[in-house]
């Protein structure tokens, strides 16, 4: 017989279907139900549910569910939801499709800033002809925050495009041709030399705010800055005024503290900043379909559940 197997995502999310017809189609074995479908007498089978920023409300209808397994890489509000639901265990999404994806978004964004467009955009709406010195990507140093999954991938895609690449994270890591640098003298001396941050860095307890005046007034004059994590890691007025004070060259926001971004946010209109809707890192529908998949299968045969988050780290 067919197991049960709950999609639980908003109810009025566009992809649903979709979602649930990849799920689907890759596990013929299970019966795949989004939770509107779901029978209120399946509702104490269910031990595992796939999840797309689902209603807490409706984790909390399953009495049994031990674990889920998100679509997403990053799981910060699951994990404020699940402290009602203490023994629940979170899978997040590790693709390396999707570190593919965000190195490219890195790389591309990048070469953005390196190869002074925001410069030349400006220009040619003036009509200027002035072209600016170059500086080769050897001579630039582009920082990352968060070594992760999808940290690390960018990075090295980073050094093989030519810049000098650091990396900074919680703990101390050894990662051949980058410099990784951890604690709090380790981030300022790292700071001081970088002409790129990029935010790499999960959205936790300790890094809420943790981008903030203090972080843009120690980075290089002129440095530019990119997130590509969650908006809430950075205090935005410090951003504003880094950027007003000319001290930050540019910023490239993926993310925001709310999304979509409101048509009265200041973001919009700011010369130096590049307003992008969330798209850096897209998750691939059949890929981390796969994934999910194999590691139902490994549940389903022996117990298994794949490495959850640290609920007290927070990522
Ligand atoms: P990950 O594998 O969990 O890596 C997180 C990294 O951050 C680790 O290197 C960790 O250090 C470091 N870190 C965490 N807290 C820290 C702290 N307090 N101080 C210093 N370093 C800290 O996460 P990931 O898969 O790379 O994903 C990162 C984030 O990207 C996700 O959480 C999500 O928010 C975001 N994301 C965005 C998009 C998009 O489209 N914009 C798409 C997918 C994901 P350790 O290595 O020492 O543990």
């Amino acid at each position: 017989m067919k197991k049960v197997l709950p999609f639980i995502c908003a109810s009025s999310w566009p992809l649903a279907e979709k979602w649930k017809q990849a799920l689907q189609d890759i596990m013929p074995e299970e019966q795949i139900f989004l939770f509107d479908e779901l029978d209120p007498k399946y509702y104490d089978n269910c031990e595992v549910a796939i999840v797309a920023n689902p209603d807490p409300q409706d984790l909390k209808k399953l009495p049994n569910l031990k674990w889920v397994h998100s679509v997403w890489a990053g799981v910060e509000r699951l994990i404020e939801d699940s402290k009602k639901h203490k023994s629940l265990q979170i899978v997040r999404l590790v693709d390396s499709q999707l570190s593919k994806t965000m190195s490219e978004a890195v790389l591309a964004w990048t070469l953005y800033l390196h190869r002074d467009m925001p410069k030349y955009a400006k220009q040619q709406t003036q009509e200027i002809w002035l072209p600016h010195e170059y500086t080769p990507p050897e001579e630039k140093t582009v920082s990352l925050l968060g070594l992760g999954e999808l940290g690390t991938a960018a990075a090295i895609k980073l050094v093989d495009n030519g810049f000098n690449v650091c990396g900074w994270s919680r703990t101390s890591k050894k990662i051949p041709r980058l410099e990784c640098y951890t604690g709090e003298d380790g981030l300022k001396e790292m700071l001081t030399r970088t002409d790129i941050a990029i935010s790499m860095l999960p959205l936790t307890h300790e890094t809420k705010g943790f981008i903030d005046k203090n972080f843009f007034f120690t980075l290089k004059k002129n440095a530019s800055f990119i997130n590509f994590s969650r908006g809430a890691i950075v205090d935005d007025s410090a951003l504003r005024e880094a950027l007003d004070n000319d001290y930050l060259n540019h910023a490239i926001l993926d993310v925001f503290h709310e999304e979509p971004l409101s048509a009265s946010s200041w973001h919009w209109h700011h010369e130096k900043v590049t307003v992008l809707p969330h798209i850096s890192a897209p998750t691939n529908r059949k890929t981390a379909s796969a994934i999910v998949a194999e590691n139902i299968e490994k549940y389903r045969k022996n117990g298994t559940i794949p490495q959850s988050v640290d609920l007290i780290k927070g990522y």
